[in-house]
C-alpha cells in the first residue's frame, strides 16, 4: 500500500472529524483526549513524515495557505483537503456540540474565515468575498431544501471543490463552468441530501465526477518523491 497522509483543514464545526473517519485513515486529531497537549500531538505528526508506510488523516485548523504549507512540511502531507463550510453551519454545529461552551469556537470560525486564503495555485483569483453570517430570510421559508442549499453554498463564494478553480456564479446555468452544488459523498454511496454534504462545483466537474465515490480536495500538494 502507498503511503498516504491526507491533511484535513477547516474551521471548527467544519466535519473535519468526520469527513476523516470517512477515509478509513488512522485519524490524528489534536482534539483527542489522549493526546497530552499540542507538543506530543505535533510530535506524532512530524514522525509520519518519515513514515513509509504511513496511512493517517491529519486534522489542523489551516485557514491560510502559509499555515497549511507548513503542517504539509511537518506531517509530509500527500493531499491537502480544505473544508470550507461556510460559518453559518459550522456555528450551527458548535453551538449542537456544546450548548454552554461553544463561544471560543464561534471566535474561531470567525477567525478562519477573516484569515482564510487559498494556495498559491489559485492565487489568481479574484479575492474571495468573506461569508457573511446570515439568516435565511423568512420569504425563502417555502423554497425548496434544495434551493437554501445552493443559496447558502452560494454565499461563501468557494471555488469548485473538484478542480480547485473558481466559479463565476453569475453564469447561465447552461454554461458548462456554471454552479452546481455537489453531493460531496453521493446519493448513490448513500450521501445524506444535506448541506453538510454538499460543496461548489462546476456544472462540467460534476458531470465528469458522475456518480463516483471522491474528496473535495482543493490542492493535491506536499508529495514527497
Ligand atoms: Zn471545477
Amino acid at each position: 500500500m502507498s503511503r498516504r497522509v491526507v491533511l484535513i483543514c477547516g474551521p471548527p464545526g467544519a466535519g473535519k472529524t468526520t469527513y476523516a473517519h470517512t477515509l478509513g485513515l488512522k485519524v490524528y486529531d489534536v482534539d483527542d483526549p489522549h493526546w497530552t497537549g499540542e507538543a506530543e500531538y505535533r510530535a506524532a505528526i512530524a514522525a509520519l513524515a518519515n513514515t513509509p508506510t504511513a496511512q493517517a488523516a491529519v486534522i489542523r485548523s489551516g485557514a491560510t495557505a502559509t499555515a497549511r504549507h507548513k503542517a504539509v512540511q511537518l506531517c509530509g502531507a500527500t493531499e491537502t483537503i480544505v473544508l470550507a463550510v461556510d460559518p453559518s453551519t459550522c456555528a450551527d454545529r458548535v453551538i449542537t456540540r456544546d450548548r454552554h461552551h461553544h463561544h471560543r469556537e464561534l471566535a474561531a470560525i470567525t477567525a478562519w474565515w477573516s484569515k482564510y486564503s487559498s494556495d498559491q495555485s489559485e492565487a489568481t483569483q479574484p479575492a474571495q468575498p468573506a461569508p457573511r453570517r446570515t439568516k435565511t430570510p423568512r420569504t425563502h421559508r417555502s423554497t425548496s431544501l434544495r434551493d437554501r442549499h445552493r443559496a447558502a453554498i452560494k454565499r461563501t463564494g468557494a471555488a469548485c471543490h473538484l478542480c480547485g478553480e473558481p466559479i463565476d456564479y453569475k453564469l447561465d446555468h447552461k454554461n458548462p463552468r456554471s454552479f452546481v452544488a455537489d453531493h460531496v459523498i453521493p446519493l448513490d454511496h448513500h450521501g445524506p441530501d444535506t448541506l453538510a454534504n454538499k460543496a461548489a462545483a462546476h456544472r462540467a466537474c460534476n458531470a465528469a465526477k458522475g456518480a463516483r465515490l471522491i474528496a473535495p480536495i482543493v490542492r493535491r500538494s506536499g508529495t514527497l518523491d
